[in-house]
């Protein structure tokens, strides 16, 4: 492969995993009031190598709700489904710089979404994916993931259920892309789907490698199985470099040089095209909502891996 050898990669893992588990900055989320029952000592990390080879540390086992994370690969199931132009045209792909529940980022495009990666866009997206009924979408959804995951992922109720009893602003959302004639389908109906699908269940390990399968052009490297083209993948990736890490995304390509997404669950998935993946999980999270030891280890492996997009050497 193209990273160091297994061992070198192995000890890496361990290294990066030892030299942030004792950080402790960054708060759990509780705007889902389950979330705030996360262990905030959890710190899991995994690499999964594009030729399948698997390298994890700590609570990389550990299942949390996937979140924001499903918003890229839901993405890419539906550009799967339309094509890059549909897509770009309905959802966009330039950053907000604004919080990714903003409502303000809606009313300051005249109802546009911008991206993907805030909660407007993923709705819209979400809107789009294919299906005769919500029931069917979803099952899409969940199937999509699983094959991105290698392994079938379930929906944890308990996280469904709280944060659908909360979720006022992203019906709020819906509602006023409804009003754009941004979304056609039922609004609430779509901020269900969306809402399950926050609510898969993954883990660091998960998460890896279905960074890698996007790293791979869309095989899984596990499984061998094509979840979607290489051309997807592509453009997956060019939307999580600009946009998936919010507000703080060119701060975080600046830093760290790999596309990536958070989900305020404590999750962070980096892609290494061609090379791989890291999967991170730990629930404190920065202002913005990105995990900070995750934040911090894909930092270090980024850097020690030789990851870095945007580096020569
Ligand atoms: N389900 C969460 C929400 O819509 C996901 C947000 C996130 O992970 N940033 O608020």
């Amino acid at each position: 492969g193209t990273l160091p050898g297994w061992d070198r990669v192995e000890q890496l893992v361990r290294e990066a995993y030892e030299r942030y588990r004792g950080h402790d900055d960054g708060v759990v989320a509780d705007y889902i009031p389950v979330l705030a029952e996360a262990d905030p000592a959890w710190f899991g990390l995994c690499v999964a190598e594009s030729g399948g080879q698997v390298h994890g540390a700590g609570d990389e086992d550990v299942e949390f709700s996937v979140q924001s994370i499903s918003k890229a690969f839901v993405y890419a199931l539906v550009c799967e489904a339309f094509g890059h132009q549909d897509v770009l045209d309905r959802v966009g792909v330039n950053g907000t710089g604004l919080p990714f529940n903003s409502v303000m980022a809606i009313e300051l495009h005249q109802g546009h979404p911008m991206n993907p990666m805030v909660n407007a866009g993923a709705l819209a997206t979400t809107a789009m994916v294919p299906g005769a009924t919500p029931a069917e979408q979803w099952e899409h959804v969940r199937t999509g993931l699983s094959r991105f995951a290698g392994r079938q992922l379930e929906l944890d109720g308990v996280v469904y259920r709280s944060e659908s009893e909360t979720n006022t602003r992203n019906k709020a959302i819906a509602r006023l892309l409804q009003s754009y004639g941004r979304i056609e389908a039922d609004p609430l109906q779509v901020v269900d789907v969306y809402t399950r699908q926050c609510a898969l269940r993954v883990t660091a390990r998960d998460l890896a490698v279905m960074g890698a399968t996007l790293a791979d052009g869309g095989v899984n490297p596990i499984t061998g199985e094509r979840v979607v083209s290489a051309h997807v993948c592509r453009d997956t990736l060019a939307v999580l470099a600009a946009t998936g890490m919010y507000e703080r995304s060119g701060e975080w390509l600046f830093e760290i040089g790999l596309p990536a997404k958070s989900g305020v669950a404590g999750g962070i998935v980096a892609v290494a095209p061609g090379k791989g993946a890291i999967g991170t999980f730990s629930p404190p999270l920065d202002p913005a909502g990105n995990s900070v030891r995750g934040q911090r280890a894909t930092a270090y492996l980024s850097r020690t891996l030789g990851l870095n997009v945007f580096a020569s050497s």
